[in-house]
C-alpha cells in the first residue's frame, strides 16, 4: 500500500529522481580555452601607462562583445564582481564618511565595497513583493552626507530605477547597481545594471554566465569607465592627470581578469538569452505546479520588469498556514525538494556592523571623526527585510539546477504533499 506519511515523520520522500546540475560550460567554452593556451598569453596586462594598461586581446574582446550586448558606451572587466563593486565606489569619489545607501537583503559585499573607501553603509527596507530596495525608504535616509544609492537588482529582478533616478536627481546623487542576479533581465525594455551611473555583473560559478570567478562594469559615462580602469590596474602608478578633482580614489587594485576567463565570458554571453529562456520556462512551471497552495505566495512580477530568476522568491503567511516556516522546509527538504532556502539576508545585523569591526579594534570608520552622527543598525531599522528573513521568506535556488518539467512535477508534487498534511507538522 502506498505509505503517504511525511518524510520527515518517518514516510519514503516524494522525490526519488536526482537532479541535473545546471551547467553551461561546453565545447565552445573549452575551444577558446585552449586558444589562449596554445597562444601563451593568459594576461596582458601591464600596471603602467602604455597601451598594455587595457588589458590583452580577450579582455578586450569581451568587453567590446559586452558592451554591445548591453547597449552601454562601456564595459569593463574584472576579476570578480566584487572588485566591480569596489571600483565602482571609488570611481564615484566618495570621501571618507559619506554616506551609501543601499539594501540588507544582499550579498554582503555590496554593502563591504563602501566601506572599504571608509564610507558609511546606511540600509534601507526593502519591498515585500519584489524584495528591492524601497524607494520610499531611501528617501528618509537621505542626509547631508548621502553621496549614492547603491541599489541591488535581487534574484533577477530590476529595481524601481524610474524612482531611484528620481531621487538620486532631486537630491544631487550617484546610482549605482549591482545586478549580479539580474545579467539580461529588462526593466522598461532596458536592460538591468544599465539604467545606472555604473552597473554590472558578476561572473562567479553561481551565477548565470560564469568563467569561474570575474565581473563586468557597465556604464555610459566616459568619465566613470576610465576612473573605473584606472582603479582596476594600479591607478597610482600611472595617472598622470594634471586636474586635482580627478585624483580622487587613485588607489589602485589588481582587479584584472585573466585571458582564459575572459575568452570564456564572451562564449557564456552568447549563452544568456537562452539560459534565461530555459529558466523563465522552469519559473513557469513552478508558478503553475505550486499555484493555490494556500498561505504560498509564488514570485511576484514588478512593473515593467521581465524576471530572470536567480531566486525564485516564495513568500509564507505562517498565520494562516498555522506552521512555522522553518519546519515547512524542513519538511520538503526531507522529501527531496532541492536547494530550497529559508530566509535570505539582513546584512545590518552581521557581527560586522553589529560590532563594527571592520578596521581595527576600535569602531573605525563609524568613531572617527569622518563620522560623527550616529549610524544605526539595530534590529528594527529595516522591518519588512527582517520579517522576511526570520519569518515568512523561502526560496528555491532555481539557479542551481536543470529542471525538466518532470522534476518540476515532482517538486510540486512535494509541496502538495507536505501542504495537505502539514497539521501533522504543528504537534513538537
Ligand atoms: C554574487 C554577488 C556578488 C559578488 O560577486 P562575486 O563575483 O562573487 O564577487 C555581489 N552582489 C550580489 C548581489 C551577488 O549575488
Amino acid at each position: 500500500m502506498h505509505d503517504d506519511t511525511l518524510a520527515i515523520l518517518g514516510g519514503p520522500p516524494a522525490i526519488r529522481n536526482s537532479f541535473r546540475r545546471f551547467n553551461t560550460i561546453g565545447e565552445e567554452e573549452l575551444a577558446v580555452a585552449t586558444g589562449v593556451i596554445r597562444s601563451g598569453i593568459l594576461s596582458a596586462y601591464i600596471g603602467a601607462p602604455g597601451d598594455a594598461f587595457m588589458g590583452g586581446p580577450r579582455v578586450r574582446a569581451f568587453e567590446a562583445a559586452a558592451a554591445e550586448y548591453f547597449g552601454v558606451k562601456h564595459a569593463v572587466a574584472v576579476n570578480s564582481w566584487t572588485s566591480g563593486l569596489i571600483a565602482a565606489i571609488g570611481a564615484i569619489g566618495l570621501e571618507p564618511g559619506d554616506e551609501v545607501i543601499t539594501t540588507p537583503w544582499t550579498m554582503v559585499a555590496t554593502a563591504t565595497a563602501i566601506l572599504q573607501w571608509n564610507g558609511i553603509p546606511v540600509f534601507a527596507d526593502i519591498e515585500p513583493d519584489s524584495f528591492n530596495i524601497d524607494p520610499v525608504s531611501v528617501e528618509k535616509l537621505i542626509g547631508p552626507r548621502t553621496r549614492a544609492i547603491l541599489a541591488v537588482d535581487i534574484f533577477g529582478q530590476s529595481c524601481n530605477m524610474r524612482a531611484l533616478r528620481e531621487i538620486a536627481s532631486r537630491h544631487g546623487l550617484k546610482l549605482l547597481s549591482d545586478t549580479a542576479q539580474a545579467p539580461g533581465a529588462t526593466y522598461h525594455d532596458q536592460y538591468a545594471g544599465t539604467l545606472a551611473d555604473i552597473g554590472g555583473f558578476s561572473l562567479n560559478y553561481h551565477k548565470h554566465i560564469h568563467c569561474g570567478e570575474g565581473g563586468i562594469l557597465v556604464t555610459n559615462d566616459d568619465r566613470l569607465a576610465r576612473r573605473l580602469q584606472l582603479i582596476r590596474n594600479h591607478a597610482e602608478a600611472v595617472i598622470d592627470s594634471d586636474d586635482p578633482a580627478e585624483l580622487c580614489n587613485m588607489l589602485g587594485y589588481n582587479f584584472r581578469l585573466g585571458e582564459i576567463e575572459a575568452a570564456i565570458a564572451q562564449e557564456q554571453l552568447k549563452k544568456l538569452a537562452a539560459n534565461i529562456s530555459g529558466r523563465q520556462r522552469a519559473a513557469a512551471a513552478f508558478d503553475v505546479g505550486l499555484a493555490g497552495l494556500p498561505g504560498l505566495t509564488t514570485p511576484q512580477g514588478s512593473e515593467g520588469c521581465s524576471h530572470v530568476y536567480y531566486i525564485y522568491g516564495m513568500t509564507l503567511n505562517t498565520d494562516e498556514l498555522g506552521v512555522p516556516r522553518d519546519k515547512l522546509v524542513a519538511a520538503l527538504r526531507a522529501e527531496g525538494v532541492p536547494g530550497l532556502v529559508s530566509g535570505y539576508q539582513n546584512v545590518h545585523l552581521y557581527p560586522l556592523f553589529q560590532h563594527r569591526i571592520a578596521f581595527g579594534t576600535q569602531g573605525f570608520p563609524w568613531t572617527s571623526p569622518y563620522c560623527e552622527r550616529e549610524i544605526s543598525y539595530q534590529r528594527g531599522i529595516c522591518p519588512v527585510a527582517e520579517r522576511l528573513h526570520a519569518k515568512t521568506f523561502m526560496g528555491i535556488n532555481i539557479c542551481l539546477n536543470d529542471y525538466t518539467p518532470d522534476d518540476v512535477a515532482q517538486v510540486a508534487g512535494a509541496f502538495r504533499k507536505v501542504w495537505s498534511q502539514r497539521n501533522a507538522l504543528k504537534a513538537g
